[in-house]
């Protein structure tokens, strides 16, 4: 996993991570797949280990498919396993111009919640963190899902008043979260600072059952189990290009030669101008750095995830023990995935005041991501003016917590049409004037 930045939260005890990375072949693999479970874990060490399948079969393009699927993310990943598993659609294709889980999906700092403010928000963001749940058992792999807990400081009379007003919304919505007290903060999070000389903790809104999963295991996850129904996922394969006749969209063009479709589901996060491009519509949305860091680990000192969006920063402990650390997207356009100084510097700076303790750690590495940022902070699943042609984006910094509500939701979209999860989220609200406004209550909106 050299190449992954993302935080990798524990090691794995089964060395079927490591199979899923070995160097792709051209030898198709159409050997079916066992189920993983503690008897074989036990049969396999028996072994010494040395036969553990690859963990999701090796594909070649086929010349033609019902549904493709670009970009090999969470979200894309999830949209084919719902298409399979809701609908019976099965020849489906999920083509990755890099290899599985290389974008987004593996560099984020995993945080999952859904006490955002509007119902469209909340509807979608729970979905998804009730099937994060019991996704380990579902997709028969181990996500290491933590409903540690999520705390959203409230550190001006501002924040104060905007989270008391989520949790009054959330609790109409049925979203279990609650404005806690600063001695409530306290005794959650000891090592915090609740008198800073800028910004004193006023409170909290904290979702009990909110937390934090390992996130390339979640793609890993998803593409397990779809080459289990016989999807096939292509890594190392571009689209370069998008065809279409009469307004419909009839296939793509890609690296490794053109693959025709009857329906298409663009999934590409911070590319997804890029591949709009392609297929001859612009979409109202910009690409942007986001960058996070971790520390060096250390003994155990927090079990929750700990978000201070008036100062910019959030933090949560890895079961490595290194401190994963994030901010703010970058202040312009951009395609990089590095980090840079200024970050570590404006990130940490921000933290300080509330974790004085952390002015005494090392900081280990930090990483860079593409995300997609829309002009209401929320993401866009719509159909597009290609007919056949659907759209899947816009999650900005938070799309993490979302892979399976929007998966579940998109491929309904996808089969039917049409989908209570996404209605609200089509690309004509910014022509409507629709907007669901999450920016204040998102903050930094992971
Ligand atoms: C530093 C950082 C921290 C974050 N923290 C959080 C967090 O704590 N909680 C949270 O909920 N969210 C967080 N996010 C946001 C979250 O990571 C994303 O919203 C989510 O992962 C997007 O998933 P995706 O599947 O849409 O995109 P991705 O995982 O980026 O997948 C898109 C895929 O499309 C592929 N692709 C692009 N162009 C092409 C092409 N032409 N042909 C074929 N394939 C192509 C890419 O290679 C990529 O693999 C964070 C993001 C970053 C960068």
């Amino acid at each position: 996993m050299s190449q992954l930045h993302g935080i990798v939260t524990v090691a794995h005890t089964s060395p079927y991570a490591f199979e899923c990375i070995t160097p792709e072949t051209d030898e198709p693999d159409s050997s079916p797949m066992k189920r993983y479970s503690a008897f074989a874990i036990a049969r396999e060490a028996f072994f010494g280990h040395k036969n553990w399948e690859r963990a999701w079969r090796k594909a070649q393009p086929k010349a033609r498919y019902d549904v493709v699927i670009v970009g090999a993310g969470g979200h894309g990943l999830a949209t084919a396993y719902y298409l399979g598993k809701n609908f019976g659609i099965t020849n489906v294709a999920v083509i990755e111009k890099g290899w599985l889980g290389g974008g987004n999906t593996g560099r984020n700092t995993t945080i999952i919640r859904s006490n955002y403010l509007q119902d469209p928000s909340a509807a979608i963001y729970e979905k998804a963190r009730s099937l994060y749940e019991t996704m380990s058992q579902d997709l028969n792999y181990n996500v290491m899902f933590s409903p540690r807990g999520v705390m959203m400081l409230a550190q001006t009379e501002h924040e104060v008043r905007g989270y008391l007003r989520t949790a009054h919304a959330n609790a109409l919505q049925g979203v279990e979260t609650r404005f806690i007290t600063p001695r409530e903060v306290k005794e959650i999070v000891p090592i915090i600072n609740l008198d800073g000389p800028r910004y004193p903790v006023l409170g909290a809104l904290w979702q009990e059952r909110a937390g934090s999963a390992r996130h390339d295991a979640v793609a890993w996850g998803y593409a397990r189990a779809c080459s289990a129904m016989g999807m096939d996922i292509i890594q190392q394969c571009a689209v370069t290009g998008v065809t279409q006749e009469a307004g419909r969209v009839t296939g793509v063009q890609t690296t490794k030669g053109d693959i025709s479709c009857e329906k298409l589901g663009i999934v590409v996060a911070g590319h997804s101008g890029d591949l709009a491009n392609m297929a001859g519509f612009r979409l109202p949305l910009e690409s942007v750095p986001l960058q996070a860091l971790v520390s060096e680990p250390i003994k155990p000192i927090m079990n929750c995830v700990v978000m201070a969006n008036t100062v910019h920063g959030y933090m949560s402990q890895s079961d490595k023990g290194e401190m994963v650390i994030g901010g703010g997207t970058d202040g312009y356009n951009g395609f990089t995935q590095r980090g840079s100084f200024h970050h570590v510097e404006e990130t940490v700076r921000a933290l300080i005041e509330t974790f004085p303790m952390l002015s005494r750690l090392k900081m280990l590495r930090q990483w860079g991501g593409i995300v997609d940022v829309t002009g209401d902070r929320s993401p866009i699943l719509s159909k597009t003016p290609l007919e056949g042609c659907f759209i899947n984006s816009g999650w900005g910094t938070g799309g993490f917590k979302a892979i399976p509500g929007s998966g579940w939701g998109f491929a309904e979209l996808m089969a039917r049409g049409q989908s209570p999860l996404t209605d609200e989220f089509s690309m004509s609200r910014f022509r409507e004037g629709k907007f669901i406004d999450e920016s204040v209550a998102a903050g930094v909106a992971h």
